[in-house]
């Protein structure tokens, strides 16, 4: 190895040159040969250049009972879980379920992709679709809920069916795939909706796409001006780390910003294999962040969630979001209170280092977005005085000037030339100048079935885009049916189009 000494040349070449042993990426295992995880013993005959091939790993993916009880000594309740005719898809890749210790009915990863007898059971609060993703879609696949970005779902697939999925109304199901047809709706929808500058793209998981329908899509997204950066929320690199090769490193790289989302619950998750997945990816330039999901008796303590952190970080993995479990089907015995994520935020601010923590977020329930959920740092806010409180309950003060103006708006270029998209004031207009505090407007009506479409559904131009919906006031002429009018909902139940309405915001949908 050669290295250059500041501004003086160059110096000679280091005798043995440095191994840093420390980086997760570089483990070596017993043999000296770069670390491995187990293999359950029936695929101990696999070669390594099999075993080692994302083809094959997706291709011998384990489904089903008889064959799942040969790697794993099943409870009765698994078993019955296994059986149930209607479950949510059972399919792991060979790595992935060879990291569960086959005795330990407990163990993390089995739990998240083993079904049990309970997940058929119904709970208090339970939707098929919690996020009303549906609803904001205004065209299949694509959910625009928040003003300036879109969650755009390429495929239904993933490398493997984790059994608390929020999306398993569609995931999983070969007969519900999204496909260059729908991608190109998608693509379209955004060309036209110049608000647009983050897309997500999601599932199932995108990265399980052959991948030169995946690089159409991505291309397709880049070929758009105003679509800056493009995000992708996988589990591959957990399920499949075999994938993440210098071939699709490559083709991410081509179409930069891009930013991943991974998707690890739990320490033993993180074996060399996903390391050095990790490694490969922000190599590509790739920032690297986490979104973890509280599940009971997976990662539900504070102990836990630091290890998870701290691995993750090591890995340069930036942990972002820890969410609440959605009120999904099939997810009931994996909730917690929320005070919970509570308690964990609060074993981690101030006890590890800021960029370790993560925001802990519970998602709407009826589709009103992500909404963060913290602890009271602030304990008490008066004229000029703040009292807060640090991660120890230690109480502190601060002054807050007596002599503060707000800058000048009128000689300042970015009040002058605010965000252009529409809906950015939401309920606060502070990103616009409008207001300076916040008014609970849109819940204050009491709706039939409760304040939660209040705000969103009633401004639509927070989702139509540009030039053909409302927001101009003009583009919408006619009234749409209304949708199911008159239908008596359950308490949970999510009001559906009917067969054959639309049922995207776009097209001015009333509830
Ligand atoms: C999560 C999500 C996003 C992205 O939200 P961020 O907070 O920006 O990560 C965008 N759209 C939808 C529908 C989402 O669920
Ligand atoms: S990887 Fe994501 S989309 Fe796929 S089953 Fe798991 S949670 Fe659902």
């Amino acid at each position: 190895m050669e290295s250059q000494a500041h501004g003086s040349g160059m110096v000679k070449a280091e005798e043995t040159p440095f191994v840093n042993r420390r980086d997760p990426a570089l483990q070596l295992g017993p043999d000296g040969l770069p670390a491995r995880s187990r293999r359950a013993p029936m695929w101990d005959d696999v070669p390594d250049e099999k075993w080692n091939d994302w083809r094959w790993q997706l291709s011998h993916r384990v489904n089903d009972l008889a064959e799942i009880e040969q790697i794993l000594e099943l409870t009765d309740e698994e078993r019955e879980g296994l059986s149930a005719p209607d479950k949510f898809r059972v399919d792991v890749t060979p790595y992935f379920i060879s990291l569960i210790d086959p005795r330990n009915p407990d163990d993390p990863i089995r739990r998240q992709i083993i079904p049990l007898g309970r997940e058929l059971r119904s709970f208090t609060g339970m939707m098929e679709d919690s996020l009303a993703e549906d609803r904001h879609s205004p065209v299949p696949g694509l959910v625009h809920r928040y003003p300036d970005r879109v969650l755009m779902l390429i495929t239904t697939q993933c490398a493997s069916y984790c059994r608390y999925c929020t999306r398993s109304r569609i995931v999983g199901d070969p007969t519900q795939n999204f496909n260059r047809r729908e991608h190109e709706a998608q693509l379209d929808y955004i060309r036209r909706t110049p608000q647009i500058r983050d897309v997500l793209i999601s599932g199932g998981d995108g990265l399980t796409l052959a991948p030169k329908l995946l690089e159409s899509a991505l291309r397709g997204l880049r070929e758009i001006p105003h679509v800056e950066v493009i995000r992708i929320g996988s589990r591959v690199p957990i399920f499949l780390p075999q994938r993440i090769d210098d071939e699709l490193c490559e083709m991410l790289a081509k179409y930069h910003p891009l930013w991943m989302n991974i998707h690890v619950n739990h320490p033993q998750e993180i074996t060399p294999e996903l390391a050095r997945a990790c490694d490969k990816l922000s190599r590509a330039g790739i920032p690297l962040g986490n979104q973890s999901v509280l599940l009971a008796g997976v990662n539900d303590c504070v102990h836990i969630q630091r290890e998870l952190v701290h691995r993750l970080v090591e890995n340069r993995v930036r942990p972002y979001y820890i969410y609440q479990c959605d009120l999904v089907e099939g997810a009931g015995h994996f909730r917690t209170p929320v005070g919970k994520g509570l308690e964990i935020i609060e074993g981690l601010r101030g006890h590890t280092s800021g960029y370790a923590v993560p925001q802990f977020i519970v998602d709407a329930p009826g589709g009103g977005g992500k909404i963060p959920v913290m602890p009271n740092y602030l304990v008490s806010y008066s004229d000029h005085k703040v009292i807060l409180r640090n991660y120890e309950g230690y109480i502190t003060t601060y002054e807050e000037p007596q002599d503060y103006r707000p800058h000048d708006q009128a000689s300042c270029q970015y009040c002058q030339h605010p965000r252009p998209e529409p809906g950015q004031e939401g309920i606060t207009g502070l990103l616009d100048g409008k207001r300076m505090w916040i008014e609970p407007a849109g819940f204050g009506q009491v709706h039939e079935r409760g304040t939660q479409e209040q705000h969103r559904l009633k401004d639509p131009s927070k989702w139509v885009p540009f030039g053909v919906g409302a927001i101009d006031g003009t583009a919408i002429a006619t009234e749409l049916p209304v949708l199911q009018s008159g239908a008596d909902y359950g308490p949970g139940e999510e009001p559906r189009p009917a067969e054959g309405l639309p049922s995207g915001s776009a097209n001015h949908e009333l509830l």
